[in-house]
């Protein structure tokens, strides 16, 4: 009786002294009915993929008629205004994830000014920083993603692998979006890059290249959002890329898989996605699908057996890549909170958390270098290590780096500095590439009032001489590309 006694003591429990306390928490799809506008709305209805892109709301008229007095008048007024002032992506919100924020979706839970969903998917201009709202050096395309494309939209940065940018659209709009250059429509602020081939044809172009770069091993199929392909081309291109010998791995980019989850468990996806499994097993090929979670609000049991009914297909793995969010996931416990609901109740791996890149008016997302370090250490030993996401920072001209691997770090003026060991693909004559030191910025705001004061002395100035700068290395870097005289480069 004693030792039992002792073993239900929450006093003598480790897990009641730890700064995080795992508890498994089931999943909740929230009653959407509660919502005005969906009063009436039937299970068979939320579950088609077809009504919920028929009824995904992309303006405020369309937000009004989904939650009515429900919200305040200056709540509309706040977004009506970031949409015409600041938002680089537009609106674009299917029910499911809209659903997934306030107001009433839990008692006593938070108002949707504070909802985390809320603050990155329907940004109000309110949340945006005043004085620095975007970095001096930010820059629409901030990883210069589209300077390395060896056919148009396939950016060869990493030795072994490539990024294949099918289309620029998604099932849904995330604000703080990596490629608001490229992806969605253009907003009042940001008039997009419009891809200048033919689909079929940079399609084509994509699979010459790989087809005569034997060093390519791994194809990151992405977008946008492969969920927004017609289900027969991705088929076909998924089909090309198993017919070519070196490709080992493909990774099949899908934040749909969370935000309009019932596009994973029409019929014909899932007939397709297993034929191309089958196919994949059979030659030893890995398929995954890397999806985009940011919170656990947005991990319900759609997720999960839109998730489940995946790996059924056979494919190998679905694996989440978050992005470190101010006010939406940058606390341990809401990090650790997350994992745990992909782990455990949705079989998601989690695996990344990036860190916000420097696009435009991204400066109240984004996290310095030093907290980002901080949460890494945070959530160490609460996981599996196989399901301890890594954060990482992408830095321009360099890529993934995890936190700690900087080389030098000025955190008065908030410049990290760091290295690489491989050239991209556009510095195969470069000499420098990897003794270069290059540069990440942290976000003003988090910086001690020296380093905001230098910056409010130099911002201009060096932004001026980095443009500068990156125009002249762009340049140098086109020269040196045309030289090496690749046939299938354009
Ligand atoms: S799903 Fe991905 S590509 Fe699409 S808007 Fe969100 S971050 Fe951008």
């Amino acid at each position: 009786m004693h030792g039992l006694a002792l073993s239900t003591d929450l006093s003598t429990d480790p897990g009641s002294e730890q700064p995080y306390r795992y508890t498994r928490r089931p999943l909740v799809e929230p009653d959407w009915t509660r919502l005005p506008g969906w009063r009436d709305v039937t299970v068979v209805e939320w579950e088609s993929a077809q009504w919920q892109r028929v009824h995904c709301v992309k303006n405020v008229r369309q937000l009004r008629a989904v939650y009515g007095d429900l919200l305040p008048a200056e709540f509309y007024t706040d977004v009506e205004r970031d949409q015409q002032e600041r938002a680089t992506m537009s609106m674009l919100l299917p029910p499911q994830m809209l659903n997934t924020m306030v107001p009433d979706r839990v008692p006593d839970g938070p108002s949707m000014y504070a909802d985390p969903v809320r603050r990155y998917m329907l940004p109000v201009f309110s949340d945006r920083a005043t004085e620095w709202s975007s970095h001096p050096n930010a820059s629409r395309d901030s990883l210069h993603e589209q300077e390395m494309w060896k056919v148009e939209g396939l950016t060869h940065r990493y030795p072994t692998k490539v990024l294949a940018e099918l289309l620029p659209t998604c099932p849904q709009y995330c604000g703080h979006c990596t490629r608001m250059d490229l992806v969605g429509n253009s907003t009042p602020v940001i008039d997009k890059l419009k891809f200048s081939l033919k689909p079929v044809n940079r399609l084509d172009a994509m699979i010459d290249y790989l087809r005569a770069n034997p060093g390519v091993r791994d194809v990151v199929v992405s977008g946008g959002d492969v969920a927004n392909m017609p289900w027969r081309n991705l088929e076909s291109f998924i089909a090309r890329l198993l017919e070519i010998e070196n490709i080992r791995d493909i990774r099949l980019a899908s934040k749909a898989l969370m935000g309009l989850p019932q596009h994973w468990l029409q019929d014909d996806v899932v007939d397709g996605m297993t034929r191309l499994a089958g196919v994949a097993n059979a030659r030893g090929v890995h398929i995954a699908i890397h999806t985009h979670v940011n919170h656990a609000n947005s991990v319900t049991p759609l997720v999960a057996k839109a998730t489940k009914t995946m790996l059924d297909t056979g494919i190998r793995d679905v694996r989440n890549q978050g992005v470190l969010l101010r006010g939406v996931n940058d606390s341990s416990t809401t990090l650790l909170d997350l994992c745990f609901a992909l782990l455990d109740e949705a079989a998601i791996m989690p695996y990344y958390f990036y860190m916000c890149d420097m696009i435009p008016n991204s400066e109240h997302w984004r996290l310095s270098v030093a907290q980002a370090q901080q949460l890494q250490h945070a959530i160490m030993g609460y996981l599996p290590g196989f399901a301890t996401p890594r954060m990482v920072c992408d830095v321009p001209y360099v890529g993934k780096r995890w936190v700690n691997q900087l080389e030098a770090y000025d955190q008065v003026r908030g410049i990290s500095y760091w290295t690489k060991n491989y050239r991209t693909g556009i510095e195969s004559t470069d000499p420098e590439a990897l003794s270069r030191r290059y540069e990440y910025y942290d976000p003003i705001l988090t910086l001690p009032a020296e380093g905001q004061q230098w910056w409010r002395r130099h911002g201009g100035d060096l932004e001026a001489a980095t443009a500068a700068g990156h125009e002249q290395a762009a340049a140098s870097r086109d020269a040196a590309r045309r030289q090496a005289a690749d046939p299938v480069s354009v």
